[in-house]
């Protein structure tokens, strides 16, 4: 293929720390998917609620006065940060809402990285972990779990022995499902440098938060007396995906102030605002929810072992699984049937997928779908 004289100027122009930046994979579009298969669509791939929006927020938005859309949206949400506040026992000063987790990701590595500053995190990691951190050019040092996906303490403590800008995990683990647990969080933040900004991602907290080794991130961080954030979202548990409304429970207002200097204004829409407020107000969907995901979990993990896969713990609402073979293969044989769930492409971790769980049928589908795939492939493989 060759560049059109103006791809060329565009590549020229471009900051040197895009041009190499790696492009983040939502994974195969459902409409392309649907349009190619005689199979019923399912959705896997994105850890979305199969429980849907959270009721209180879709009666909300029935009622929402359209005509107030001609109005900006408050810039501080306020609302939503008293509510939260109220919610999390915490100073609405302390709070920031953002157009989903990622936004804040972003915020706070635009805020806070220069160029070659360190960011360590984890192996396998959430897209965005890596990407915004190499999007300011700085240096994203990786630390890998253990073959049977626990944590390699000792690994970290070597990690952060070196001086580090940020650190930034997520718990319970996007994409294992598993955990850092109390004791292991505990010494995690003990082994990080006095002056490295914790940054938190507690995207699926509502999944494994009533579990008794489950660290209460907040508690622990409240002695530091260093910055740290903790980052929420309304798009799994709460079911708002669409909406896109996260928000961080940062160590103190200066934090937030800093995040706002490189906030655009308006970042949560109005509507979004509204039902996530709603959704608050609704917390047997957030239960509903955490006991469906802890139900469809335990067969499938269960079956998927007696099939001979290797299975992460997960304590959340998607499961992380060795297929033994190219996860990239599984993944056309699996789209061929309508299924889209999510290949790993990360060095180490090449024939590994995440699922998203689904309805019990959907789960049981997936699962006949994957045995015939894998049982394919390795009759295939030399
Ligand atoms: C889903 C997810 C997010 C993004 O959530 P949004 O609030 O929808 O932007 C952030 N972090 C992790 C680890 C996630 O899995």
């Amino acid at each position: 293929m060759t560049a059109t004289p103006c791809a060329t100027a565009v590549l020229k122009l471009l900051r040197n720390s895009v041009k190499a930046l790696p492009l983040y994979d939502p994974g195969a579009d459902p409409e392309q998917v649907a349009r190619r298969s005689t199979h019923p669509l399912l959705k896997l791939s994105n850890n979305e609620n199969p429980l849907g929006v959270a009721p209180a927020a879709l009666a909300a938005l029935e009622q929402l006065r359209a005509r107030s859309y001609s109005r900006y949206p408050d810039p501080a949400c306020q609302h939503l940060r008293r509510a939260l506040g109220e919610h999390l026992d915490s100073d609405p000063e302390r709070l920031i809402i953002g157009n989903g987790s990622e936004n804040l990701l972003e915020l706070l590595c635009l805020a806070f990285l220069d160029p070659a500053d360190r960011v360590v995190t984890q192996s396998p990691c959430f897209g965005l972990h890596e990407i915004f951190p190499l999007m300011m050019a700085a240096q994203v040092v990786k630390v890998a779990s253990n073959p049977d996906f626990s944590c390699n303490l000792d690994a970290w403590q070597t990690a952060l022995a070196t001086p580090t800008k940020m650190l930034l995990i997520s718990n319970p683990s996007n994409p294992l499902g598993t955990i850092f647990d109390h004791q292991a969080f505990t010494r995690l933040i003990d082994s990080a440098p006095d002056d490295t900004l914790l940054v938190i991602d507690e995207a699926y907290y509502e999944f494994a938060s009533a579990d008794a080794d489950f660290p209460d991130a907040l508690r622990t961080l409240r002695n530091q007396s260093r910055p740290w954030i903790v980052l929420r979202t309304f798009s799994k548990a709460y079911g708002l995906a669409g909406l896109r409304v996260g928000y961080g429970i940062a160590s103190d207002a200066s934090l937030v102030q800093a995040l706002d200097r490189v906030r655009t204004p308006y970042n949560i829409n109005q509507a979004a605002q509204h039902a996530a407020l709603a959704a608050l107000g609704d917390p047997q969907h957030v239960q509903r929810s955490q006991a469906f995901a802890a139900q469809a979990r335990e067969p499938l993990q269960r079956a998927l072992i007696a099939a001979g896969l290797r299975v992460a713990p997960s304590r959340t609402n998607f499961l992380f699984i060795d297929t033994g073979v190219d996860a990239l293969e599984v993944n056309r044989r699996l789209l061929d049937e309508a299924i889209i769930i999510k290949a790993w492409r990360e060095p180490g971790y090449q024939s590994c997928i995440r699922m998203s769980l689904g309805q019990p049928a959907d789960n049981l589908r997936f699962l006949e779908g994957l045995q015939r795939a894998v049982a394919a492939l390795r009759c295939t493989s030399p």
